[in-house]
């Protein structure tokens, strides 16, 4: 069987080797040494002043808007996992939703200022499929305004904008190392930011408000990382250099194959070093979708519908148009793209596809 996605594993002895430091100590969680080095090895390999792992990428999302103290209405884009638009209905938040660009699949920066009013506090914009928002003008929209902007990374290990981090733009990024994504823990995620106070903000919110063993700062929950899941990153770092190249020559193929036919790939923003995290491609239609996915079915290869629905169409949002998003979101599809994925895999797919299968 073949899925969209295949979770990289370590070397077992390699994971149990970090696994025996938690088992010397019996120290299993609450910032112990093994996420300690964790968080060293990531801002080094992200070159990211700061960053607090947190138990996943929805809770990082989570703890930005509350240590942001946004509220009221916050500008949003329809294309991204339910995450990004249920954490801000979570904490109070009305989602206000702008359109996307039809090329790069991000946030449509040119609709941004009419949505804007006077009970904006920020904005919260996926880098989609790793692809960078526009971030300058996101900037400008939010100096001009005072309104803060988080942006969800969940898809962004390891993506640099013109040669820097695409993680240090924005008041806060989130990250996401659930187990189908590009780097994992398992389950897990980090909050990165270059405010101090922020920082600290989001670390008393992912232990409780302690404040020491016996005071409080605030209210907090509980959002931390158990040795068990560090150990898992630890061991998974040293392979993403590996991963990632080994994705870009399946990416490559997979566009080379499909270059000259119906089907179109997301546009990557200039300036970017892409990481290679999924391979969304735009069917004609959506006959012509679900037709490729039972054909594909048929070799028991599985491509995922990723992202639909639109969000704007959730259940528990105040409906709004959004028909470039609800338009491409029924015509795309990630297809299956991990480090061993064999080329002759990626030519069977790509014949079906385009119609010789
Ligand atoms: C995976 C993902 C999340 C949620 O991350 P979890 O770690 O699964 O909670 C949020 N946003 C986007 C865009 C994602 O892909």
């Amino acid at each position: 069987m073949i899925n969209v996605t295949r979770t990289f594993l370590p070397p077992i002895d390699e994971y149990m080797n970090c696994l025996s430091r938690s088992w010397n100590s019996r120290w299993l969680t609450n910032r112990g040494s093994l996420l300690l080095e964790l968080e060293e090895s990531l801002k080094g390999f992200l070159r990211v002043p700061n960053l607090l792992s947190v138990s996943n990428g929805t809770v990082a999302l989570q703890f930005a808007i509350r240590a942001l103290g946004l509220r009221d209405e916050v500008i949003t884009t329809p294309f991204s996992y339910v995450a990004t638009v249920s954490s801000l209905v979570w904490e109070g938040c009305e989602p206000v939703f702008v359109d996307i660009e039809p090329e790069t699949l991000t946030i449509d920066t040119t609709k941004i200022r009419s949505r804007i009013t006077e009970r904006t506090t920020g904005i919260l914009a996926t880098h989609v499929y790793g692809n960078p928002c526009f971030v300058e003008e996101i900037e400008a929209i939010a100096e001009e305004c005072g309104i803060s902007v988080i942006y969800d990374a969940a898809h962004c290990f390891g993506v640099d904008y013109k040669g820097k981090s695409i993680l240090e733009w924005g008041n806060i990024s989130t990250l996401s190392f659930h187990a189908t994504k590009l780097f994992h823990t398992g389950e897990g995620g980090a909050v990165v930011t270059k405010d101090e106070d922020l920082l600290k903000e989001m670390h008393y919110l992912h232990n409780f408000g302690h404040e020491g063993p016996d005071a409080f700062h605030g209210l907090g929950i509980n959002g931390k990382v158990s040795e068990l899941s560090a150990a898992m990153g630890l061991s998974i770092l040293p392979y993403v250099p590996q991963i990632i190249e080994r994705r870009k020559a399946v990416v490559e193929r997979y566009k080379s194959n499909l270059e000259n036919s119906e089907i179109k790939c997301q546009k990557i923003r200039t300036g970017t070093e892409w990481n290679y995290s999924y391979l969304p491609v735009i069917l004609p239609s959506e006959p012509d979708l679900t037709r490729s996915m039972s054909q594909l079915a048929a070799f028991d290869i599985h491509p995922r519908r990723y992202f639909y629905p639109s969000l704007n169409k959730l259940p528990y949002v105040v409906p709004q148009n959004c028909p470039i998003a609800e338009e491409v979101s029924q015509r795309i599809v990630c297809l299956p793209l991990f480090d061993t994925l064999d080329a002759d895999t990626v030519d069977q797919i790509c014949e079906i596809l385009v119609g010789k299968g």
